[in-house]
């Protein structure tokens, strides 16, 4: 029999304020570096993912600001989306702090 999904489609994290660049287009003003937005722990947001994995999205989507800002967050993260769930992660990325070690870190832990 075929399984009814009852989760949210989709949610979208923006895991960080900051960014590398300072887009004027910018919907939420990442760019204009405002330190004084207060941003979740490293431990706060992996307690936000596993309870993001109980609702059992189909799909996430790390954005920010720049996520590569918090690179270990998102490899740790994206591993446990992968290990509890079958959630696809994505990520919405400038590409400013992307190199192949990167690229393939993404890759191995399961970034789509
Ligand atoms: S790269 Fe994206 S998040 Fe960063 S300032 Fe530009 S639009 Fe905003």
């Amino acid at each position: 029999m075929e399984r009814i999904h009852s989760g949210p489609t989709s949610a979208s994290i923006d895991i960080t304020y900051n960014c590398t660049l300072q887009c004027l287009h910018c919907y939420n003003t990442s760019g204009e570096h405002k330190t004084n937005k207060k941003e979740l722990s490293y431990d706060e947001w992996i307690n936000v993912i596993k309870d993001i994995t109980d609702l059992q999205p189909v799909y996430i989507c790390f954005c920010g600001g720049e996520p590569l800002l918090k690179k270990e967050l998102i490899f740790e993260a994206t591993n446990l989306l992968k290990r509890i769930s079958g959630i696809t992660v994505n990520m919405v990325t400038n590409g400013d702090l992307m190199d192949i070690e990167t690229a393939y870190r993404l890759k191995d832990v399961g970034v789509s």
